[in-house]
């Protein structure tokens, strides 16, 4: 579960929170009711980049390219 840094602009009050992905942001100060706003770099908070993965699977199509040709190889040379 990842750690979520705040930071209040009112009283600039500074504290962190877990939360998991799904939960929704912090927005108020607990302390004074202000606005809050997420500090980022300070947590270790990392989007991996090797989590991002594409299905490329366009490349290979299995159906569709050598087929509808019926009778194209029935060619007798004599
Ligand atoms: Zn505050």
């Amino acid at each position: 579960m990842p750690t979520y840094s705040y930071a209040c602009a009112q009283c600039g009050n500074a504290f962190d929170v877990h939360q998991s992905f799904s939960d929704d942001a912090l927005t108020v100060c607990p302390s004074c009711g202000g606005p809050l706003r997420k500090v980022y770099g300070t947590v270790g908070v990392t989007f991996n980049g090797s989590g991002f993965y594409r299905t490329d699977s366009r490349s290979s199509g299995p159906s569709g390219a050598s087929s509808g040709s019926s009778g194209a190889s029935s060619v007798s040379s004599s």
